[in-house]
C-alpha cells in the first residue's frame, strides 16, 4: 500500500495499523503525488482548538475518508512522550475507521496492535481501576470485540492476582535448549536439528558453567527463584543422563526450594522416554509440555513431523504413569491441510486426555519458516476464526480458564495464542514472562534476560546460535557474574 503523510512522520505506528488491517500489504513511500489506487493519504493539522487527523483510503476505485480530532491544548503538554502518543493515537484511529469502512468488518482485537493485550487492563487495575473500568478502556478506546475483551479480562485478573503475590526478591529462570530432532515446516525458532545436534555435549558444558555463574550472582544478590522453565527447541532432545545433570545443576546453583514450579518442555513425542521423564521428576520437574499441535496424521505429515497421533497418546500415557507432574498440551489453529472439523476433532481428543493445561496457538509464519517458501494451502482467516470460536467455548465448557495470552505478527487473521488451565494449575512462569511482571533471567543460546524494575524493562541478550554461544562463553559468564551488581 502506498503511504503519503503530511504534518507528521509516524511511519512505524501507521505501518503497524496497516499490517493489522491489511496483513498482505507492505508499505511503499513513492515519490509521485497521491491520486492512484491502493493508497493512504494521512495528514495531521494543528489549529486553535482542535487538531485533526484525516485519513483518505483509496481501494478498488473507492475512497473512504475519516477524521479524528484531539484538543490542541493537550498537544501542548510538556512531556513529548505524551504528545507523540496522542498524535499517534489520533492518526491510527482515523486510518482504522477508514479501513473498517472499506473492509466492512472489524478485527477481533480492534485497534490494539501490540503483542501483549493483557498488559493494558492489568496495569489499569494495578493503578487502581476496577475491572469494569479496565474493560471499558478496551471497549471504548481500542474497540476490542466482546469475546476478546472477556479473554483479556480473565487473563488480566490472573496476572493482577499473581503480581500481588510476588515478593520483591523473586525472579524466574529460563534455560534454553535450542535443539530438536528435526525441523518442523512452520518453525522460525533458532533451533538446530540433525547434524548440528553434535554440538549438544559442548553446549551443555557451557550451559552448566553459565548456570553456576548466574546462580552464584543471584544468591549473592538475595534473589530467590519463583519459577523455572526449560524451553527450546525441544529440551528432551537431550539424553536422560544429560537431563539429569542439567536439572541437578539448576537445583544446586539456585538452591531451589522443593516444589518450586519447574517446567520442562518435552514438546515432541518422539523424544519422550521413560528414563527422561524419570530424570525430570527426580530433578524436581513439576510440569511438562507434550505438544501434539494436531491429532491428524495427515496434518502432522504436512508440517514435517515424523510421529503420528498414536505416538502422542503413548507419550501422554507414559507421562501420567511416571507421575512427572502437570501436563500442558500445545495445539495450533490454522495448520496446512487442517480443516475446521479436523481442528475440532483434535481439540476434543486432547480434552478427552484431560491435561491440566491446553495452549491454543494460531499459526504464525515468520521469516525462516519453510512453509513460507512452499505453496501450501492454509485455512482461511474465517476458518481459523471458526476454529478459535469453537475452542474458546469448548474449553470453558470442559472446565478450563484462560490465564495468559499473547499475539504475534504474521498470525492467521490477526488472532492470538491463549493458555488455558484447570483451576489451580496456572503456570506462573508464562504469566511473569509474558506480562513482564518480574525479572526473568535467561540462560543459554538465544536467551534474553529482562530486568523489570522502576517501570522499565532492561534487556541483556546472549548470543543467538549454539555455535556463537559456545565461542563467546567467557563473555556470557562475565555478564552473568556482574548482572545483579548495581
Ligand atoms: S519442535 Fe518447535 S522448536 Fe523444534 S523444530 Fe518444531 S517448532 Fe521448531
Amino acid at each position: 500500500m502506498k503511504l503519503f503523510f503530511s504534518g507528521h512522520d509516524e511511519k512505524y505506528a501507521v505501518e503497524q495499523t496497516m499490517l493489522t488491517l491489511f496483513p498482505a500489504e507492505r508499505p511503499l513511500y513513492p515519490e509521485e503525488a497521491p491520486g492512484g489506487d491502493n493508497e493512504l493519504e494521512l495528514s495531521f493539522t494543528r489549529s486553535g482548538t482542535w487538531s485533526t487527523a484525516t485519513a483518505k483510503l483509496r481501494r478498488e476505485g473507492k475512497t473512504f475518508t475519516r477524521q479524528c480530532r484531539v484538543k490542541t491544548e493537550e498537544l501542548n503538554h510538556e512531556d513529548p512522550v505524551v504528545v507523540t502518543r496522542l498524535t499517534r493515537r489520533t492518526l491510527q484511529r482515523a486510518f482504522y475507521l477508514a479501513a473498517i469502512d472499506c473492509l466492512g468488518t472489524e478485527p477481533p482485537w480492534g485497534m490494539l496492535s501490540g503483542v501483549r493485550p493483557v498488559k493494558l487492563p492489568t496495569k489499569a487495575m494495578l493503578d487502581g481501576a476496577t475491572p469494569r473500568q479496565a474493560e471499558a478502556e478496551l471497549r471504548d478506546r481500542y474497540r476490542v470485540s466482546p469475546d476478546r475483551r472477556r479473554l483479556a479480562m480473565d487473563c488480566a485478573q490472573a496476572s493482577y492476582s499473581l503480581k500481588k503475590s510476588l515478593q520483591e526478591n523473586e525472579i524466574s529462570l529460563y534455560v534454553g535448549i535450542p535443539f530438536c530432532p528435526t525441523r518442523c515446516a512452520y518453525c522460525s525458532f533458532i533451533s538446530s536439528s540433525g547434524s548440528a545436534n553434535k554440538l549438544i555435549p559442548a553446549y551443555l558444558e557451557c550451559l552448566l558453567q553459565e548456570i553456576d555463574a548466574a546462580g552464584e550472582a543471584a544468591l549473592a544478590a538475595g534473589k530467590t527463584i519463583r519459577s523455572v522453565y526449560i524451553g527450546g527447541g525441544t529440551p528432551t532432545t537431550l539424553e536422560a543422563p544429560q537431563l539429569r545433570r542439567l536439572l541437578e545443576r539448576i537445583n544446586t546453583a539456585f538452591r531451589l526450594q522443593p516444589g518450586t514450579e519447574f517446567t520442562v518442555e518435552a514438546g515432541r513425542p518422539d523424544t519422550i522416554t521413560r528414563e527422561k521423564l524419570e530424570a525430570i521428576r527426580e530433578g524436581g520437574g513439576t510440569r511438562i509440555s507434550v505438544n501434539p499441535q494436531t491429532m491428524s496424521d495427515l496434518v502432522l505429515e504436512t508440517i514435517g513431523r515424523s510421529h503420528r497421533a498414536g505416538d502422542i497418546r503413548q507419550a501422554y500415557d507414559l507421562a501420567k504413569e511416571t507421575q512427572v507432574g502437570e501436563i500442558n498440551m500445545d495445539l495450533i489453529a490454522g495448520l496446512p491441510a487442517d480443516t475446521v472439523e479436523g481442528f475440532q476433532d483434535t481439540l476434543n481428543q486432547v480434552i478427552a486426555m484431560d491435561p491440566e493445561n491446553i495452549t491454543v496457538h494460531t499459526l504464525a509464519l515468520k521469516k525462516g519458516a519453510r512453509l513460507r517458501q512452499e505453496e501450501v494451502v492454509l485455512p482461511t482467516g474465517e476458518e481459523v476464526a471458526q476454529m478459535l470460536d469453537y475452542a474458546w467455548d469448548r474449553l470453558r465448557e470442559a472446565g478450563y480458564l484462560p490465564y495468559y495470552l499473547y499475539r504475534q505478527k504474521f498470525t492467521s487473521g490477526s488472532f492470538e495464542n491463549v493458555g488455558w488451565c484447570k483451576p489451580g494449575t496456572l503456570n506462573v512462569y508464562n504469566i511473569c514472562m509474558m506480562e513482564e511482571l518480574h525479572t526473568v533471567l535467561s540462560l543459554g543460546a538465544g536467551g534474553v534476560t529482562k530486568t523489570i524494575g522502576g517501570g522499565t524493562v532492561r534487556r541483556m541478550a546472549n548470543p543467538k546460535y549454539p555455535q556463537e554461544y559456545i565461542r563467546d562463553i567467557d563473555r556470557v559468564l562475565q555478564d552473568k557474574k556482574t548482572f545483579f551488581l548495581p
